[in-house]
């Protein structure tokens, strides 16, 4: 069998989510946007909502209805789009409460689903997503007495501690906020680690529950398991892979493992990157194809049975470095064609 085995480990997920809910001293949600980060949303809410966590936020009102059918009645399902045109049925269907970005989607809201729950979401200096403070000063009044879940605001550079930016949109969102008697938001796992004065009511952390940076105390996840499929000898001058881009100086064992990509092994990442056959790092050979990678296990005892590419041994944000990207984008990045395992419950 070719087929890469993806291992998702839930209990570490669960772990996670504990020590970031105790860094948090406030409640804490969870992200489980775009699948929950390629991690499965189905099986990730389970395990999430069975270690407690009331409030989840989606993307999208698709995956929000989605996901109101793997969580059932109770969680507070927060849709970060708001209330686009069209989503009004899907959201009194599936209860779901959109985050309101803007006046349009608050008229279209309490026209459409007059009495139905909303969050706020303002925009604080990120210009992503949220009222601004003017359009703000001119809904603030009507907005609160409607009765929002909550009111949230997000931070651009909360991946660096000593970045002027967080200071600054705490102060706005502070301002923006006072007087409010609403649950009020503001962290995501970069915002729960810059300390209590960002954490409010409810924090958001998505990234640091699926073992990513900046949560440096993350629990591994992710396990990615790639099957070799033939191994050779490469003599001194012989080349590897596509266009020749690499020759081999000395003679040289090559694998060539089961994956490319196609299952999201970024080409990008192409001879900046490692594997692991039993705890040695193995350098990747010339371009990533499509379904298949090259890599040197010339000093291996034997020729490995698959190697590991996420795991202990190589984090996703390792991964990340080899190809200029971050965490986030290795995983939601994942394919499709891998066999998922899911490990604990
Ligand atoms: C994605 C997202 C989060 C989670 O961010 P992480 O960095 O993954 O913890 C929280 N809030 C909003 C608005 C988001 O878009």
């Amino acid at each position: 069998m070719a087929q890469s085995v993806l291992t998702i480990d839930l209990d570490a997920l669960r772990s996670n989510w504990r020590s970031l809910a105790q860094r948090s001293g406030a409640e804490t949600g969870a992200v489980v946007k775009s699948d929950a980060y390629g991690l499965g949303a189905s099986r990730v809410a389970h395990a999430l909502a069975a270690e407690g966590v009331r409030r989840f936020f989606v993307a999208l009102t698709e995956e929000g209805a989605a996901l109101r059918k793997i969580v059932g009645p109770g969680p507070e399902i927060f849709v970060l789009s708001g209330h686009m045109i069209g989503d009004t049925d899907l959201i009194r269907g599936a209860d779901l409460t959109p985050t309101i970005n803007s006046i349009d989607q608050m008229l279209r809201h309490v026209e459409g689903l007059p009495g139905h729950a909303f969050g706020l979401q303002l925009d604080t200096g990120m210009n992503r997503l949220g009222m601004e403070p003017a359009e703000w000063s001119a809904l603030r009044d009507i907005a609160v007495a409607q009765r929002p879940t909550l009111v949230m605001s997000h931070l651009a550079c909360a991946d660096e501690p000593g970045h002027e930016m967080n200071a600054y949109q705490l102060e706005v969102f502070r301002v923006m906020t006072e007087g409010i008697d609403a649950p009020l938001s503001l962290a995501a796992t970069g915002g729960i680690l810059l300390g209590s004065d960002y954490h409010f009511d409810v924090t958001r952390p998505g990234i640091g529950l699926y073992g990513g940076l900046p949560f440096v105390d993350a629990l591994p996840v992710v396990t990615l398991e790639i099957p070799v499929i033939q191994t050779r000898d490469v003599e001194p001058g012989e080349s590897v892979g596509y266009g020749n881009t690499w020759f081999a100086e000395m003679p040289t064992r090559v694998a060539t493992i089961a994956a490319g990509y196609a299952d999201g092994i970024l080409r990008a990442m192409g001879p900046a990157a490692h594997v692991y056959a039993d705890g040695n790092r193995c350098k990747v050979l010339g371009r990533i194809s499509m379904d298949l990678i090259a890599v040197d296990v010339t000093d291996l005892d034997a020729d490995p049975q698959s190697v590991e590419l996420l795991g202990r041994h190589q984090l996703v944000d390792t991964l990340a470095d080899a190809a200029g990207t971050i965490g986030y984008e290795i995983l939601t990045s994942l394919g499709a064609r891998y066999q998922r395992r899911y490990i604990g419950s």
